[in-house]
This record gives structure tokens, sequence and C-alpha cells, in this order.
């Protein structure tokens, strides 16, 4: 060996979840080694959140010029020049990557090392000829299309979301594989570049989510021109030449659908091969690296964060806030519990389709006695200015008014959805949401609301309604 490193942190990983344990650890004057094999912002920025939303925003683009007429405003033609499309992709990864650059972390006083790291034993991480003993180890090395097994699928070019936003030139017929948030984003945005588009998922489509709010947005994209088939399982993929025929069953019934392109979205494996993770005694599963409610792993000096620690949620805030857990378990001796209920996510469809706290059916699951409020986007002034009128929130109390979880399918979801993720992180009482000023016209006047039914609901004699017009007029 040629250089031995003692640093108090290691981190194995350049992403989401490592860059921010790194940049913070820096921050507090701790020395860290910071270990990235391939490109600095992982998958998040190069071949995940950032390329798939700047992907969506070109798409809105598309749509919004295509659908104008009901405001006045009409375009003569539309034209879609993909090549453009894929550079402003490319334009907006390059614009973000000094942010997470090597020479950033270097400036912050990491000390960055370009190559695979893999465990030596308990307590040393080599990579090449340098080898770190640290203090704490971070895993933070992410995770990789799991792609099925699926008879003829290896035989020829599928894509991921690994090479989808190489495409320079639109697919005339996409077919994806896989419903969930990463497949139903990207069925949207390439159906509106002017793709054919067809989606096979083998369960419900988006069926993380509740699945009363995820129907209106299959619905959309049905409308769109997506054909959706769930509930069908693929049972073979044959290429020929120029494109792509996948056979799919249902009911015993047997179809064959032709394309020219085939994205594989059927989710996330966790990046646990070549850590030789056996020599550090650290356990994992198919699942990912085994970690307890502090995310540290069965080897107490390591920690694992992200998509690669088994049982957690994939996404960057998930790896973001794991980064604050370590470091604050880690440096200051904090007692941390991770809790996965005050992640929420997002599907950046349009509608958007958010999600915090318990939905529906896990709060049934529990057992909890909940009450449930709506209040529909076309009751909105601002939405019907907007003409964006489809969708609902959803909130889930307990019967004395706690907030337990809240739904929204609708424009600016993403955005509406962190006022409810606060008032579930504070244990805040729905009383809360009725008392505070929102400004007309706003999207979040759907929550208020959707609050002041926790009180109003049932009450019907006249002057309780009268009570109740008033405060949906001046509340
Ligand atoms: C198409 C797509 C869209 C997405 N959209 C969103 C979104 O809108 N919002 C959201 O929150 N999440 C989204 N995600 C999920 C998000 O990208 C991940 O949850 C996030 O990147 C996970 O961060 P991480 O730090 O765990 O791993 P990563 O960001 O994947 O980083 C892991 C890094 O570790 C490196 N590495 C692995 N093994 C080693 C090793 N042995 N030695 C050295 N380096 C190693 C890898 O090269 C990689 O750079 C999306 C994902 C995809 C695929």
């Amino acid at each position: 060996m040629t250089e031995t490193l003692t640093p108090d942190i290691c981190v194995i990983g350049g992403g989401s979840g490592g860059l921010s344990v790194a940049a913070a650890a820096a921050a507090f004057g701790v020395a860290t080694v910071l270990i990235e094999e391939h490109k600095m912002g992982g998958d998040c920025l190069n071949t995940g959140c950032v390329p798939s939303k700047a992907l969506l925003a070109a798409a809105k683009r598309a749509a919004l010029m295509q659908n104008s007429s009901a405001f006045g405003v009409t375009a003569q033609t539309v034209a879609v020049d993909f090549a453009k499309v894929h550079a402003h992709v490319q334009g907006v990864i390059a614009t973000i990557a000094p942010v997470d650059s090597v020479e950033r972390f270097v400036g912050l006083g990491v000390r960055v090392i370009q190559g695979h790291a893999e465990f030596k034993d308990g307590r040393m991480v080599v990579v090449g000829d340098i080898e770190i003993r640290a203090r704490r180890f971070v895993i933070a090395t992410g995770s990789t299309p799991a792609v099925p097994p699926i008879p003829g699928l290896d035989q020829g070019p599928y894509l991921t979301n690994e090479t989808i936003f190489n495409l320079t030139a639109l697919p005339k017929h996409l077919i994806v594989i896989g419903a969930g948030p990463i497949g139903v984003e990207l069925a949207q945005a390439f159906r509106r570049f002017g793709s054919e588009v067809t989606v096979c998922e083998a369960a419900q489509p988006l069926a993380k989510d509740d699945p009363e709010c995820a129907a209106i947005v299959l619905d959309q994209l049905e409308r769109e021109g997506v054909a959706m088939r769930g509930g069908v399982n693929v049972v073979r993929v044959d290429y020929a030449s120029g494109g792509v025929k996948v056979t799919i069953e249902a009911s015993g019934e047997q179809e064959t659908i032709e394309g020219t392109h085939l994205l594989v979205a059927t989710g996330r494996k966790a990046t646990t091969g070549g850590l030789n993770l056996e020599a550090a005694g650290i356990a994992y599963d198919r699942s990912g690296i085994v970690v307890n409610q502090q995310l540290k792993t069965a080897n107490k000096r390591v920690y694992a964060i992200g998509d690669a620690a088994a049982g957690q949620l994939q996404l960057t805030h998930a790896a973001n806030y794991h980064a604050g857990l370590v470091i604050r378990n880690a440096l200051f001796r904090q007692p941390v519990r991770v809790n996965n209920d005050v992640i929420p996510w997002v599907t950046y469809t349009e509608p958007e389709l958010a999600q915090t706290g318990l939905s529906e059916a896990e709060a049934r699951k529990r057992g909890v006695k909940i009450r449930i409020l709506r209040w529909p986007f076309h009751d909105n002034d601002r939405a019907q200015a907007e003409r964006e009128t489809h969708g609902h929130i959803k909130v889930i109390t307990k019967t004395n008014g706690k907030i337990i979880g809240a739904t929204i399918v609708g424009a600016q979801a993403g955005e509406l959805i962190t006022a409810w993720t606060l008032a579930i992180a504070q244990g805040l009482n729905i009383r809360a949401m009725t008392s505070i000023v929102v400004p007309y016209p706003t999207l979040s006047e759907i929550g208020k609301r959707a609050a002041i039914d926790f009180f109003t609901a049932g009450l019907t004699t006249p002057w309780v309604r009268r009570i109740i017009a008033w405060l949906r007029i001046f509340g």
C-alpha cells in the first residue's frame, strides 16, 4: 500500500446520500474521505431525478403549446426537435454538476478518491493502493435498475434509466415494462413529445400510491394516448431488425406488442456487490444492506444510507434525511431513529401525485380510527383560472383531528404536500390548518377547505349551514 488514511469518516459513494454526509462532516471540520467510482452526483444528478424532471419539463411545454386553445392561445404548429430536448436535459445536468463536483468537495476540505472501494476487514476499506482506516464508515452506494429474468430480454438492446437520457432521436413506439413512478413519468414525457407509448405492468400501475388518487393520474395518461396494460405478465421479448416484440399474457391469453424501443423500469436493486461486505461482517440481503433504526449495519462502525439500505424509501430526499441522522449520531452521539412516516414522495406526472404520512390504506392496516377529508381542485378559484381542475386533496386524521397523512393529486401537488409534511412531523391537529391565513387565490386553499370540513361535515342545522357558508367565503 502506498498510502494509509485515518479520517474520522469515510463515505463510499458520491451520490445524494454520500455527498450530503461528506459536505456536512466537512462543514463541522471533521476529517472526511469520500470515494466515488463513477460520476459524482450519482443516480439523481446523472440518470435519475434531474434528467427525468428536465425531460418532463420539456414535455410539459410541448403539451401546453398543443392544449392552450381554451385560453384563446393557439400555436400554428408544434414541432419537437428531440436532439434539442436531449441537449436541454444534458444542459440542466451540466449546470447543476459543479455543486456535486470533485473540485467543490476538495474545496470543502474533503479528500475525494476516485475509484472502487471495498472492505478489507471490519475496520478498513481499500481503493487501489490506498487504504482507509476510519473511525466510522458510511455506505452510500445507491442502486441500479433491477432487470427481471424475462426470456429473450437480454438478447437485444433494451433501455433503462442509465441509457434513456442519451437518446437523441424520438422513439416511434416506446414500450415500457413497469408502471411505477419512473415508468409512468417517462411514459407521459415521451407520449407528449409524440411517441406512441405502451406500458405493461404485472400488478396495478402506481401500486404504492393511494389507488383513488393514482387512478386520476392513470386516467390522464390514457386520455393523452398512453396505452396502459395493467395486470399483464411479460412472457417474452424478441428483437427484430429495428424493433422489439413484447409478448404479454393476461387470463391465459397471449398478445404481442410491436415497438421500436423498450424501456425496463421494473424497480431498483441496492448496490451491494463488489464491496466485500462479508469481510467487514456486514449483513445484507436482496433488498439491500441490513440496518437498524439508527441506520447502523451489523458492524457498528459502519452505517448504510440511501438506496443501498434495506427497507428504506429509495428517494433523494430520503438519502439526504439519512445523511442528517448519521451526522447527528456519528459526530454528536445523539440518539436517532429513522422515521419513514415523515418522508413524502411525489410522482411528477401531470397531474402530480404526492403522498406524505400514512395513506388511507396504511392507516387502516395499522388499525387507526380515521377521518378522511377531501377537497376537489375544481372548487378552487385559482385552479379554475389556470384550468387545472383535475384532482383533489385527501387528508387523513385520527378521530381527534391529529393529522397523520395526506395525498394530493393535481397541479403543484409536490409543492402543496410540504405544509402537510410539516403538520405531521410537528404532530399538528387539523384545527391548525383551519386557522392559518392562506393567500387568495392559491391552490393552497384546498388544504384549508379540506380542514374546515373536519368540523362542518355532518352539521346540518340552518344556522350551522350559514356559519359553514361564511367560513367557506371568508375562512
Ligand atoms: C429515473 C429516475 C428518476 C428519479 N426521480 C427521483 C425524484 O424525482 N425524486 C427523488 O427523490 N428521487 C428520485 N429518484 C431516486 C434517486 O435518484 C435515488 O433515490 C438517489 O439517487 C439515491 O441516492 P444514493 O446516495 O443512495 O445513491 P446514488 O445517488 O445512486 O449514489 C451512489 C453512488 O455510489 C457509487 N458507488 C457504488 N459502489 C461504489 C463503490 N464500491 N465504490 C465507490 N463508489 C461506489 C456509484 O457510482 C454512485 O455514484 C429517481 C431515480 C430514477 C432512476
